[in-house]
């Protein structure tokens, strides 16, 4: 028996089952052992009769006898048979299952497993598994594996399968380096294989599970480590940091910069000096004064002759941006591109860009899908960054013929353990402060009947000149009644809350203009009360909205939570942040969370805890990385694996030598180019 046999080898494998096992993508020996399990049952307790109890999942050890079986109804058919132990008998029942009447071996013991039900005042199995009793039970008396299954290979058909490939596991060759293993304490390979099928207890599970999380972190960890590498070796410009100038643009500020901000200015002036490319990610909270950061780096790239780049996800915050940095970058001629611009007024900007007239540009996507031609651009700056896809970011790169210093900013708090695992090849900052003198949002849970208090609130914030966002979950049609949907809500809100006042609905199904000429009537103070789904742009600043109310909040994610409570509060005065529940049930504790903190990392820790990156990140990186077992949140295994992986990196251990390793690598590299 060989790992590359095919499954036809094995006993009880003809054509049909061969073409089903094709189904589930198995074709050889190798396929049916790397085929896990989706889940388990534990069926480990070992009852008698008179302990059952309902809804419970144990084993029975009973003789079985009266086996009967019929058909009732158009084809349905009953099987049934009374299991007998020392303290008493009880029914068995089987739908369908017409095979299982010759099958059953009357007065032999057998280990009976499955849920027992109460029927009709007496205790049922309904369609029990069934084995003879023996020392090593596969379907019963254990934790048993549930796999994926397809019409006519049910799990059981599968344990049978695997059990007769069991004896090759022992053989698998080791993946990783063993003094990996010795120094992370993990298990290996093989064995953790053999525990995936066939776990004693949760424990031991926890143990396999451990092992192949590390792998795929340490895959990964590799992957960014060596693109990180490959990245400082292309050649970048040297940008000299002039001090008595980022002295001077300090002094005129109408405040003193944070201990946070200098610090991360720092950073970033020393990057930029350097010979190869910076690839720095700045992370802060909303309002922690990142774009001053970015605008301090602007003036000294273009002091020193460089053009800068800034690119932002919409049109709105390109505005912005171009409104707010201009103000700080007197003297220097900055350029707005935006992708609605008119044909004409687009090419003379192309024109400027291109000859060097324009030192400063600041854009959108158009930045870079356009046909711009750069003339010397040593700094590009990303807000948001993790709304650009891979292949705009490198077509900005390659704009600039040597790879210019790329700065990129999020508002999006990362925990440390998911930045490793997915921004490993960045480095990253992370301004912790808020400027001084802000007031934390007042931050409530409302239940969805008691509104009366919250809409007195809005009602006095409008009467004083503010304005207000109500949130709506985004809910497919399928969904529960429970959730307002945001048109229903809208109307509520127009017709009889907020009568009197300019109210507005922005939705994500909305073509883009008519967004941004939605949120451009609103930063204009046109409109009062905006209710919309989370299409809100991040980091959009409306300083003189003061309400944020968020409906059906217990289905938002931690971290979405606080970006969308940080819209509000933005200028000098008081904001409040509203978070009705869609029932009146007692609010769950991550929601609470967002009482008593607005700690944008301890948010978002506590998400990652509890509801996975996807949460943070939103699925689509996390989920691309595919990691099955990897469980981010557990700091000693993240910061393990990083370790681990830094080190193989640095001493030149060659890849070659772990065929499965290196094949891991070799994905990920292509994937957390993304970051
Ligand atoms: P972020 O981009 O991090 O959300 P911004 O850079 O937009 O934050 O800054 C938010 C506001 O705080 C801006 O109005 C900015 O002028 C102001 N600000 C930035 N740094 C400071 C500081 N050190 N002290 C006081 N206000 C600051
Ligand atoms: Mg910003």
């Amino acid at each position: 028996m060989k790992l590359s046999d095919p499954v036809s080898s094995l006993k009880g494998v003809g054509p049909q089952i061969q073409q089903k096992l094709g189904v589930l993508r198995i074709e050889t020996l190798q396929d049916l052992i790397f085929y896990f399990p989706r889940k388990y049952e534990d069926y480990s307790t070992i009852v008698t009769s008179d302990q059952l109890r309902p809804g419970q999942k144990a084993t029975l050890k009973a003789t079985l006898g009266q086996v009967k079986g019929r058909y009732v109804r158009r084809g349905m058919h009953i099987t049934e048979a009374v299991a007998t132990d020392v303290k008493g008998s009880i029914k068995l029942v089987w739908f369908n299952q017409p095979y299982r009447v010759a099958g059953i071996k009357t007065g032999q013991e057998y280990l009976i497993s499955g849920d027992f039900a109460l029927s009709r005042g007496r205790m049922n199995m309904v369609n029990p598994s069934l084995e003879l009793n023996s020392n090593f039970p596969l379907h019963s008396a254990r934790i048993i594996s549930i796999y994926k299954e397809t019409a006519g290979l049910k799990s059981a058909a599968l344990r049978k399968l695997v059990d007769q490939v069991r004896p090759l596991i022992d053989r698998l060759p080791e993946t990783l380096p063993e003094d990996m293993l010795e120094q992370n304490d993990l298990i290996s390979f093989s064995r953790a294989v053999e525990i995936i099928h066939y776990p004693e207890s949760m424990q031991q599970l926890e143990t396999a599970r451990r092992r192949f999380g590390f792998e795929e972190l340490v895959g990964v960890m590799i992957a960014s480590e060596l693109n990180k590498r490959q990245f400082k070796t292309e050649s970048g410009v040297t940008i000299p940091f002039n001090e008595s100038l980022v002295k001077e643009f300090v002094a005129n500020l109408p405040f003193p910069l944070t201990s946070a901000q200098r610090k991360v200015a720092w950073k970033i002036f020393m990057d930029m000096e350097a010979k190869e490319p910076m690839n720095r990610l700045v992370e802060g909270d909303v309002g922690s004064g990142k774009t001053l950061v970015a605008v301090m780096a602007a003036i000294v790239a273009l002091d020193a002759g460089y053009q800068v780049a800034m690119m932002a996800p919409t049109e709105i915050l390109a505005r912005q941006h171009f409104v707010n940095v201009a103000s700080l970058v007197k003297g220097k001629s900055t350029e707005l591109l935006l992708g609605s611009m008119k044909a004409a007024e687009k090419k003379r900007a192309h024109q400027r860009i291109a000859a060097g007239e324009s030192r400063f540009i600041i854009g959108t996507h158009a930045l870079i899908t356009d046909k711009v031609a750069m003339d010397n651009l040593g700094l590009v700056i990303i807000d948001e960054q993790h709304r650009f896809g891979v292949k705009q970011r490198k077509f900005l790169q390659s704009k600039a013929g040597k790879m210019p210093h790329v700065l990129s900013m999020t508002a999006t708090p990362i925990p440390r353990t998911l930045a490793l695992t997915i921004y490993g090849e960045l480095d990253i900052s992370i301004i912790d402060e808020l400027p001084p003198g802000r007031s934390p949002i007042v931050t409530q849970i409302v239940s969805p009947n008691s509104r009366t208090e919250m809409y007195s609130v809005a009602h006095a914030q409008l009467a004083a000149g503010h304005q207000v966002f109500v949130v709506c979950p985004l809910i497919e049609e399928s969904d529960t009644i429970n959730v307002a949907s945001v048109d229903k809500i809208y109307n509520e809100l127009s017709k009889k809350v907020f009568k009197g006042h300019v109210v507005s609905l922005l939705h994500g199904k909305m073509p883009n203009d008519e967004k941004e000429s939605i949120m451009a009537r609103f930063i204009a103070k046109e409109i009062d009360v905006l209710v919309s789904t989370t299409v809100i742009e991040v980091g959009v600043d409306v300083p003189n909205a003061t309400v944020m109310i968020i409906e059906g909040s217990e289905r938002f994610g931690l971290a979405q939570l606080h970006q969308l409570r940080g819209r509000v509060g933005r200028g000098r005065s008081q904001g409040f942040c509203f978070l009705v529940m869609s029932d009146s049930k007692t609010p769950p504790k991550r929601l609470q969370a967002m009482e008593y903190t607005t700690d944008g990392f301890k948010l978002a820790e506590l998400d990652l805890d509890i509801r996975g990156p996807g949460a943070i990140y939103g699925i689509s990186q996390s989920g691309q990385l595919d990691l099955r077992f990897a469980n981010i949140a557990d700091h000693s295994l993240v910061s393990g694996a990083r370790k681990v992986a830094v080190e193989f990196v640095a001493t030149k251990q060659r890849l070659d030598s772990f065929p499965v390793l290196k094949k891991r690598v070799q994905r990920y590299r292509s994937i957390t180019n993304l970051n």
